[in-house]
């Protein structure tokens, strides 16, 4: 299962897809991973390589445990892959652990006050893993444990096995409480079982210190109940996110309003209950904080309350890893007549590490388009590529990237196998970049004037 990627709002949702399509390409940093230095070309990922090795460094420190409550900015111009990082770094971080993008812009709109759509996305990226037990179906392939508690000795500690049929599986049980005596088989053995003559083999050890048990990946166990029978127990684990356990225990909003994305405000006692409850899980062994990646774009879109709230946030014992982005230089803190360097308020700036990317080059361009085309299946003639390469350094690779799309469509048209210039070509002159559709808006106001 792929690394959740939840959005703030519904809208969002879809806007999230259409940001995840863009960079499906996208599979890792594509870094190695001993010294985490960059390959040119790996991972879908080309070139900037500083900003890859600098991501690559805090994912480490992330994986450690080191970073959690720290905020990061990537600044760089427009199509500089600065959110094409920060989905490698998700793509690097556990198979559970949380990711979760925010549009700047898209707080203003929703039907929420402003801190409380960023409190939903921090509690969206701490992830929750919970253990929890239940009864074996048959036919699963399990691992067993046998507890101390069913063997009765206390040296033993738990066996680990795999089958797949029930009757053999509670038999050998009763075998295997009997062989932990009278055939020396020991906690941490590793044992199979011969359906036919029932017969229990050692095939080695798993684990050398009974201390190590709990570290030993096992899924299930034998649990002996009051009455003297056995039972095959498989302890599970599931990973939520706190904002999903407030909404499953918000009365007024109830668990459906996940399904609809519709989560409304969420009552701040109910929020501190689920931090005490999940304070206790992790007390008891029963849940593990896994701190997840908020990723904010375009951050200078935020204003100075909700700059306050994050600071806020990340002092919070239970803070994710915050991750923006901004295209802007020295610009206006919003809610402020102040100016400052990417529009972060100072203090809040001096709380963050910067990961700047730079300015592609034409062959790093061709490299990129290369790889969008290929994941989007288009073949395209080294001729367009070359024209197409061209369009992205004058207008940018995203426009350049969107128009391998529209020249597919044109050349799906003509029943062509692959995309040419002339296709590229027609395209261009279809659909307009931003710079040349103002040119042409204001032309035309000018002449609407006058
Ligand atoms: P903006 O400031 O406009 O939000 P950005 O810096 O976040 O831009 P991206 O959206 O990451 O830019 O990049 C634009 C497109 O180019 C995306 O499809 C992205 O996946 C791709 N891309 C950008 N940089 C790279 C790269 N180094 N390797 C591969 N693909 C890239």
């Amino acid at each position: 299962m792929a690394a959740p990627i939840t959005t703030v709002s519904d809208s969002k949702e879809s806007q999230g897809l259409n940001l995840i399509a863009a960079h499906s390409h996208i599979r890792g940093l594509g870094v190695t991973p001993d010294t985490l230095t960059p390959k040119p070309n790996a991972d879908g990922l080309v070139g900037q390589q500083q900003a890859r090795k600098a991501a690559s460094v805090i994912l480490q420190m992330v994986k450690e445990g080191k970073i959690a409550g720290r905020a990061v900015l990537i600044s760089g111009p427009p199509s500089t892959g600065k959110t094409a990082i920060a989905i490698g770094m998700s793509k690097g971080l556990g198979e559970d652990t949380p990711f979760t993008m925010l549009a700047s812009s898209e707080i203003f709109s929703l039907e929420m006050s402003k801190t409380e759509a960023l409190e939903q996305a921090f509690r969206k990226s701490i992830g929750v893993r919970i253990r929890e037990e239940s009864e074996v179906i048959e036919g699963e392939v399990v691992e067993i444990q046998i507890d101390r508690s069913v063997t009765g000795n206390n040296k033993s500690g738990k066996l680990t096995l795999k089958t797949t049929d029930m009757e053999t599986l509670y038999d050998m049980g009763t075998r295997m409480i009997d062989s932990m005596t009278k055939e020396k088989v020991m906690a941490g053995d590793i044992i199979s079982i011969d359906k036919a003559s029932g017969r229990i083999t050692k095939l080695g050890r798993s684990y050398t210190r009974s201390r190590d048990y709990d570290a030993v990946g096992s899924d299930a166990k034998f649990i002996q109940c009051p009455d003297g029978e056995l039972q095959v127990r498989r302890e599970t684990v599931h990973t939520v996110s706190l904002h999903e356990i407030d909404v499953i225990n918000s009365r007024t909003q109830g668990f459906l309003a996940l399904f609809s994305g519709d989560t409304g405000e969420i009552r701040s006692e109910v929020r501190e209950q689920i931090n005490t409850k999940v304070a206790e899980w992790k007390e008891e062994g029963k849940a593990e904080i896994v701190p997840g990646v908020l990723f904010i774009d375009e951050v200078h879109m935020l204003d100075i309350e909700c700059f306050s709230f994050i600071n806020r946030a990340l002092e919070d014992e239970l803070a994710p890893i915050v991750i923006m982005a901004s295209n802007r230089g020295s610009t206006t803190i919003r809610g402020t007549n102040y100016k400052s360097p990417h529009g972060l308020p100072l203090d809040f700036l001096d709380r963050v590490v910067i990961i700047s990317t730079h300015p592609y080059q034409a062959d790093e361009i061709r490299e990129i388009l290369s790889i969008r085309a290929q994941e989007e299946e288009i073949d395209v003639s080294p001729d367009a590529l070359a024209l197409l390469t061209k369009i992205g350094q004058e207008t940018g690779l995203r426009y350049a990237s969107n128009l391998i799309t529209t020249s597919h469509l044109l050349s799906q048209k003509r029943r062509a196998k692959e995309v040419e210039v002339g296709d590229v070509q027609r395209s261009f002159q279809l659909f307009y970049d931003p710079q040349r559709s103002v040119r042409f808006v204001s032309e035309f106001e000018k002449r609407f004037i006058g």
